[in-house]
C-alpha cells in the first residue's frame, strides 16, 4: 500500500500489550511511522491461554498475520465435567467457525502470540516501514493539544496521533479528561499451567489432546475453564471463584501458593487437584473489576489536527468470560488501520477520531455488558449456549460477534457523517 507523503503520521503507541503491538502493525500497514513506547522490558510474564474467536483471527490474516507461527490450538468441543466428580456430562460442538465465519476459534499460548505480533511490527520484512519498539519508557505526561509525550526516564516525543494502549489502569485517561469509573468483582481468578510432557510423564490425566475447551461449573460463580494450547505442549486453567480474601494487588504477576489455589476452588474433581499439584506451574491471581463504559474514547486538539486514541483495555476494560477483551482490542486496531489508511484521506484527523469512537464505542460496550452478565450466568457466553436458551435485548450472539464485517460498518458510517 502507498500512501501519499503528506498524510504519513507520526504516530506514537503507549504501551506494547497484544492491543498496542496489533495497532502498530495495523497503522504500519496502513503506511505511517509507528514508535511503540512500553514502560518495562518484557522479562518474566508469560501468561495463559489467550482464545481468539474469528473476529480477532480475521484481522490477524488482514495484516498478513499467519496465526499459525504462534502455534494456536483450533477449538472444536465444550466438554462440561461434574465439579467434584469430574464426570463427563456432555460433549457440545462449538460449531465450525471456520465455515461458518472465514477463521477459526484459535487458542494461543499469550507469549507465543504476542511474540508473533511483536516481530510482524518490527521486522524489516512486510508492508510498511518497520515500526521502532522502546522498552523501559513508561509515559507520565501526555499532553493532547500538541502531541507532546514525556517519559519517566527523561526522554520525550512529538506524535501526530497518540495511541493509547497503556491497559486497564491506563495513565493516558485521566490526561484527556476521563475519570474511570470501576468497582471491585466479587470475584476472582487464578491461573495454572501444565506442560504435558510433565503431564505424561507422571502417568496423569492427559487434557491436552482434545482440543476442547474443559468446564467445570461449581458453586455460585465457581468455574474452571481449562484448554490445551501451544500446539497441545502446554494446557492452561482458569480458575474462577468468589473472593477468597487474599490481599493482593493490580498486577499481572501475584504468585500465589497450591494451597491458596485449593482452598478457593473446594471440592473439587480429584483428577484435578492431583494435576495442580504434581504438575501445576506460574500459578498467579488476578483481582476482577467492572468497568463502567467511558464518556469518550478519543480527544482531538482544539486545532483539529492532532489528537490521542484510547485502544483495547484503556478504552474498554472488561470480565474475560466472553473471551473477548482482546480479540477486542484487535478490532479496535483493525478499525485504526482501516480508518488512517488512504481510503479516508479526504478527513480530517478530528473526523477520522470521530469514525473510530462511532464505530467502537457502542460495539464494545455491548461486548463490556454481555461478559459481565456472563460472570453471573454461564448461559450468556456466547458460542457456549445456542442462542436461542436464552432470549433478550441485549443477548449477544455469536452472528453479532464472529459475523461482523466492520470495513463495511465505517464505510456506512463515513458516509452518515461526513457526506
Ligand atoms: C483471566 C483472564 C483471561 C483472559 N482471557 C482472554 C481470552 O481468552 N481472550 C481474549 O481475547 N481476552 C482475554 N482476556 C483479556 C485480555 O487479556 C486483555 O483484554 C488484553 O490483554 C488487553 O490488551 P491491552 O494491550 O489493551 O492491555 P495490556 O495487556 O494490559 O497491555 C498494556 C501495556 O501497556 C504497558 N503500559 C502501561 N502503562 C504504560 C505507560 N504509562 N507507558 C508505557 N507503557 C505502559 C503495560 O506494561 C502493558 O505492556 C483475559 C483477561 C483475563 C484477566
Amino acid at each position: 500500500m502507498t500512501m501519499e507523503n503528506s498524510k504519513q503520521l507520526k504516530i506514537a503507541i503507549l504501551g506494547g500489550g497484544l492491543g498496542g503491538l496489533s495497532s502498530a502493525v495495523a497503522l504500519r500497514r496502513s503506511g505511517h511511522r509507528v514508535t511503540i513506547f512500553e514502560r518495562y522490558d518484557y522479562a518474566g510474564e508469560v501468561g495463559a491461554s489467550l482464545s481468539c474467536a474469528s473476529n480477532g483471527g480475521r484481522w490477524l490474516h488482514d495484516w498478513g498475520i499467519d496465526p499459525l507461527k504462534a502455534k494456536p490450538v483450533i477449538l472444536k468441543t465444550l466438554v462440561r465435567h461434574d465439579w467434584s466428580t469430574g464426570e463427563n456430562e456432555g460433549v457440545y460442538e462449538l460449531g465450525d467457525y471456520e465455515d461458518k465465519f472465514g477463521y477459526p476459534y484459535y487458542n494461543f499460548h499469550r507469549i507465543d502470540i504476542h511474540n508473533v505480533i511483536k516481530d510482524y511490527a518490527t521486522s524489516s520484512e512486510g508492508e510498511g516501514v518497520p515500526c521502532e519498539l522502546l522498552v523501559n519508557h513508561k509515559a507520565i505526561k501526555v499532553d493532547y493539544e500538541t502531541g507532546h509525550i514525556e517519559f519517566e526516564n527523561g526522554s520525550t516525543f512529538d506524535a501526530d496521533l497518540i495511541v493509547a494502549a497503556d491497559g486497564i489502569r491506563s495513565l493516558t485517561k485521566p490526561q484527556i479528561g476521563i475519570s474511570p469509573k470501576f468497582k471491585p468483582s466479587t470475584s476472582s481468578c487464578i491461573r495454572i499451567l501444565f506442560k504435558t510432557e510433565d503431564v505424561l510423564a507422571k502417568g496423569l490425566h492427559d487434557f491436552s489432546k482434545n482440543n476442547s475447551i474443559e468446564f467445570w461449573g461449581g458453586k455460585d460463580k465457581n468455574k474452571i475453564v481449562l484448554s490445551p494450547c501451544s500446539d497441545n505442549s502446554v494446557v492452561s486453567c482458569y480458575c474462577f471463584f468468589e473472593n477468597n480474601g487474599t490481599d493482593i494487588s493490580d498486577s499481572w504477576h501475584n504468585e500465589i501458593s497450591i494451597e491458596t489455589l485449593l482452598n478457593s476452588v473446594p471440592n473439587l474433581d480429584p483428577t484435578l487437584q492431583t494435576l495442580f499439584k504434581e504438575c501445576g506451574y506460574d500459578i498467579k491471581q488476578w483481582r476482577l473489576y467492572d468497568h463502567e463504559p467511558l464518556p469518550y474514547f478519543v480527544k482531538a486538539s482544539t486545532n483539529g489536527a492532532k489528537g490521542v486514541a484510547l485502544l483495547g483495555d484503556a478504552a474498554h476494560a472488561m470480565m474475560p468470560d466472553q473471551s473477548q477483551g482482546a480479540v477486542a482490542a484487535f478490532e479496535d486496531s483493525g478499525a485504526l488501520g482501516y480508518i488512517f489508511s488512504p481510503k479516508f484521506n479526504s478527513l480530517s484527523m478530528e473526523q477520522r477520531l470521530k469514525l473510530y469512537e462511532e464505530e467502537r464505542k457502542p460495539r464494545v460496550t455491548k461486548i463490556q455488558a454481555a461478559s459481565l452478565r456472563a460472570r453471573e450466568n454461564l448461559n450468556e457466553r456466547i458460542g457456549w449456549s445456542s442462542s436461542s436458551d436464552l432470549k433478550h435485548e441485549k443477548k449477544l450472539t455469536i452472528e453479532e460477534v464472529c459475523g461482523y464485517d466492520m470495513k463495511a460498518h465505517i464505510d456506512l458510517l463515513s458516509k452518515s457523517l461526513f457526506s
